[in-house]
């Protein structure tokens, strides 16, 4: 069976940027790239805010010019899906779409996490022309317009306070009568003049020629006074949870309520010795192109440290 010495699951920057790393320290590593290779930013249009790029680069362009950063170092990309892990006992065993296994002496979790979506048609239409996952990412493109912004947590709170920097204005659509976001949270959305919060509303489509125009809402819905009513609007943005890529490790990894892999204190060491975590999948608050990156530099730096310190027989 073919022996890894560093398996690197996922190729978006957390996962580019610990081959890179791994590949420069010799070991050899091997990337698994996944369902959606280089991740998450493949589905963004332009960004104007990682570091080194004043002209701004687009996702795909970025995650390819990270590629070929780590395949110049030799590092070993491969199409395929992990679809089991055994972390019980060293090396690991991998097994790759279902069919092929390998073994692994270090493991680099870097699988992201998806963005949550309504699941309504037209947001798969306008998906990168007015609909999208990202206030950070795509929030510059709304100034002086009319942006709406789906949930009632923090992150929905925060985009939209974000977002009302930019935007002349900005609906925050909150299915409950109430946020259930922090009191902070709640207290800067309703003191601020730009944001107009819609409870008790639902999204039922959007519309529009070219890119988005409006939406179609609904205010209690299934109630006898439901009510349906229309906003007109040039983007909107989902802020309704993002859900981590951790299926195949439950049970052998410690991960919180939603299923973030946790990590111990700065390091991106697991609570199973020689399996380290980088990126989204591990961080439920930053979720940055950057941040992920950095992790994913942590993360074979501990795992280099840590086959020097315990070698794999
Ligand atoms: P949350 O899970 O806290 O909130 C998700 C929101 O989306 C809820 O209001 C939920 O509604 C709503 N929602 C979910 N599904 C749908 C749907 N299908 N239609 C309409 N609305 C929907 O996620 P967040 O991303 O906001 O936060 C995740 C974690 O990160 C939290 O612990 C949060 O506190 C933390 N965080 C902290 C920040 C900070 O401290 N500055 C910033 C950002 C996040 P409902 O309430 O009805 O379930």
């Amino acid at each position: 069976m073919e022996r890894i010495k560093c398996l690197i699951i996922g190729s978006g920057p957390a996962g580019c940027t610990a081959a890179i790393y791994a590949a420069r320290a010799d070991l050899n590593p091997v990337v698994y790239e996944g369902l959606q290779p280089g991740g998450q930013l493949t589905i963004t249009t332009e960004i104007e805010n990682y570091p080194g790029f004043p002209n701004g680069v687009t996702g795909p362009e970025l995650m390819d010019i990270m590629k070929k950063q780590a395949l110049r170092f030799n590092a070993d990309f491969r199409h395929g899906h992990i679809t089991n892990v055994d972390f019980s006992n060293r090396p690991f065993k991998i097994t790759i779409d279902d069919s092929r296994e390998v073994e692994a002496d270090t493991v680099i979790i870097a699988t992201g996490a998806s963005a949550n979506w309504l699941g309504l048609p037209s947001e798969e239409k306008f998906k990168g022309q007015g609909v999208s996952a990202c206030a950070t990412c795509d929030g510059f493109f709304y100034r002086k317009k009319v942006v709406a912004v789906v949930g009632g947590g923090d992150t929905a709170c925060e985009e939209a306070v974000y977002l009302s920097g930019l935007a002349n204005k900005v609906y925050l659509i909150v299915r409950k009568p109430f946020l259930r976001a922090s009191k902070v949270m709640q207290e800067r959305v309703f003191t601020n003049e730009k944001i107009e919060v819609l409870f008790e509303c639902n999204t039922l489509g959007l519309f529009g020629e070219n890119g988005v125009e409006g939406a179609h809402l609904v205010r209690r819905m299934g109630e006898p006074n439901e009510e349906k009513f229309d906003i007109a609007i040039d983007g909107f943005f989902l802020a309704i949870g993002h859900t981590p890529n951790t299926k195949i490790f439950k049970g052998q990894l410690d991960m919180d309520e939603v299923g973030y892999i946790k990590t111990d204190g700065v390091t991106t060491k697991t609570n199973v010795s020689g399996v380290f975590a980088a990126g989204d999948v591990a961080d439920p608050i930053y979720r940055q192109g950057i941040t992920a990156a950095g992790s994913g530099c942590k993360a074979t730096i501990d795992a280099e440290r840590y086959i020097t310190e315990t070698p794999c027989v």
